[in-house]
C-alpha cells in the first residue's frame, strides 16, 4: 500500500463467512431462485390454505431434500453447510409455516433414520423421503408432557415378535399430510432414560388417528396435528435405533433441530430487517426519510449488532457441529439468543412500519407471529437456560 492511499471502510463487502465455499454460494442461488419463483408468489395463498403437498417431490427433484445424505440415498452428499444453507434460503418465501414444514422433514424427522436406521428401514423411509415420495414427521410431544420429555406416556408393549403402540402426540408439524412418523415412546417404565424407544410408524397403520388440525397464532402454512394411537401394531423391525436408547437418540435429533431452527430464525431477522430499512429509507415523516431520524437509525444498529452477534453464534457452532463435536452448551446459547433477537427485530420492525406494520400487506405481523414460535418450540427459551445452566454443574 502507498502512503498516499486511503484506506476506507467497506461497508458494501460480500461478507461471505469463511465456513461457505464457492460451491455452497451456487447452492444459495440456486436454492434462492427456486424460492423467489416458485414458492414465494403463493405465500398468501398458503396462509390460508396450507402449503400443497407438491413442494416435496418438486424439492426432492431438485436435490434438495437430500442435500447432506450420501449419494447411494439418493442425496447430495453435501456437508453440514448445505443444510444451513437451505434453512437461511426458505425464509425468503415469506412463508415460515413452509420454511418449517421442509425443515422437520430434512432436518428433524429423516436424521435419525440416516444415523440409526438398518439398511432397509433408509431403503423404505430415508430413499423416499430424500425424493419427496413419502413425507415425514417427528412426534414427540404430548398433550401432557413437552418440555419434560421423560414423562411422555405413548407405550409400546412387546407382544410377541410385535410391539402395540398406545398414546397421543400433539402439535405435530405435518401430521396431517405425513407418510411416516419417528415416534418417540416408552417401553420400560421401570428404567428410567433407558426406557425410551424409537419407532418409525406408516400413518396409515389401523389405529393412528389423525385428530384434529390445530389453530395457530402463527406459522399458518403449516399443518399441525393433534394424534391419537389406538393399538397400533408394528413389527420389530419398526424399531429406530437401540431398544431402550430412544432418549439418548432423541436428544441427539433436538440438537440439530436447534442448529436449524437458529439458523433460519438469523435469517428471517435478517430478511425482515432488509425490508424494513428499504421502507425506512422511502418513508417521510416531518420533511425527512424517517431512517433519518437518530432514534431509527439507533434502532437499525442495535438490530444489525444483534443479527450479527448471533449469527457468529450459529456458523461457529455449526463449524463445531460439522466437525464432529457435540457442543451441546453453544447449541442451547445459539438457539435461545436467535430465537429471542430474531422476535426483538420483528417487533422492532413493526415499530419502524407504524401503522403499516400492524397491516397484512407489509407481511411483517406475519414474520413476528411466526417468528414467536422459535422461543417455544424444539425447546422453550426456559429448557435451553436449562441446559446452559446445568452444563456448568449446577
Ligand atoms: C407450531 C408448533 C409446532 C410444533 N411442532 C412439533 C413437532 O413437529 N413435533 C413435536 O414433537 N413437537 C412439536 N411442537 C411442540 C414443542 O416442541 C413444544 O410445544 C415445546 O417443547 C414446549 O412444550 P409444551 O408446549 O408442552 O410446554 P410446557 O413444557 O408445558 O411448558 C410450559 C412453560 O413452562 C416452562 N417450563 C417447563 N419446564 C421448565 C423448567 N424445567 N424450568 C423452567 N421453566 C419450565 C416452559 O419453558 C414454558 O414456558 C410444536 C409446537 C408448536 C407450537
Amino acid at each position: 500500500m502507498a502512503a498516499t492511499d486511503v484506506l476506507k471502510p467497506d461497508h458494501a463487502g460480500s461478507r461471505k463467512h469463511f465456513i461457505f465455499t464457492d460451491e455452497h454460494q451456487q447452492l444459495r442461488e440456486s436454492i434462492h431462485n427456486f424460492v423467489v419463483k416458485e414458492l414465494r408468489p403463493h405465500a398468501e395463498e398458503w396462509e390460508e390454505t396450507t402449503f400443497p403437498n407438491w413442494v416435496f417431490p418438486r424439492m426432492g427433484e431438485l436435490g434438495f431434500l437430500g442435500l447432506t445424505y450420501p449419494e447411494e440415498y439418493g442425496g447430495q452428499g453435501g456437508d453440514y453447510y448445505c443444510a444451513l444453507v437451505l434453512a437461511e434460503e426458505m425464509t425468503n418465501a415469506n412463508c415460515g409455516g413452509l420454511g418449517m414444514g421442509i425443515a422437520v422433514h430434512t432436518d428433524m424427522a429423516t436424521p435419525p433414520i440416516h444415523l440409526f436406521g438398518t439398511e432397509q428401514q433408509k431403503q423404505d423411509y430415508l430413499v423416499p423421503a430424500i425424493k419427496g415420495a413419502k413425507i415425514a414427521c417427528l412426534g414427540i410431544t404430548e398433550p401432557d408432557a413437552g418440555s419434560d420429555v421423560a414423562a411422555i406416556k405413548t407405550r409400546a408393549r412387546k407382544d410377541g415378535d410385535e410391539y402395540v403402540i398406545n398414546g397421543s402426540k400433539t402439535y405435530i408439524t405435518n401430521g396431517h399430510r405425513a407418510d411416516f412418523i419417528v415416534l418417540v415412546t416408552k417401553t420400560d417404565d421401570a428404567a428410567g432414560y433407558d426406557g425410551f424407544t424409537l419407532f418409525i410408524v406408516d400413518m396409515d397403520l389401523p389405529g393412528v388417528i389423525r385428530e384434529k388440525k390445530l389453530q395457530k397464532m402463527g406459522m399458518h402454512a403449516s399443518d399441525t396435528a393433534l394424534l391419537a394411537f389406538d393399538d397400533v401394531r408394528v413389527p420389530e423391525s419398526a424399531v429406530l435405533g437401540q431398544v431402550g436408547k430412544g432418549f439418548y437418540h432423541i436428544m441427539w435429533e433436538l440438537q440439530g433441530e436447534r442448529m436449524i431452527g437458529a439458523a433460519g430464525a438469523v435469517a428471517a431477522a435478517q430478511n425482515v430487517f432488509d425490508r424494513t430499512l428499504q421502507y425506512a429509507q422511502e418513508r417521510h415523516a416531518f420533511g425527512r426519510p424517517i431512517s433519518k431520524f437518530q432514534v431509527t437509525r439507533f434502532k437499525f444498529a442495535e438490530m444489525a449488532t444483534k443479527i450479527e452477534t448471533a449469527r457468529q453464534m450459529v456458523y461457529t457452532t455449526a463449524w463445531r457441529f460439522a466437525n464432529g463435536e457435540y457442543p451441546v452448551r453453544e447449541i442451547s446459547m445459539a438457539k435461545l439468543y436467535a430465537s429471542r433477537i430474531a422476535c426483538e427485530v420483528a417487533d422492532e420492525c413493526i415499530q419502524i412500519h407504524g401503522g403499516a406494520g400492524y397491516m397484512k400487506e407489509y407481511n411483517v405481523e406475519r414474520v413476528w407471529r411466526d417468528l414467536r414460535l422459535n422461543r417455544i418450540g424444539a425447546g422453550t427459551d426456559e429448557v435451553m437456560l436449562e441446559v446452559i445452566g446445568k452444563s456448568y454443574g449446577l
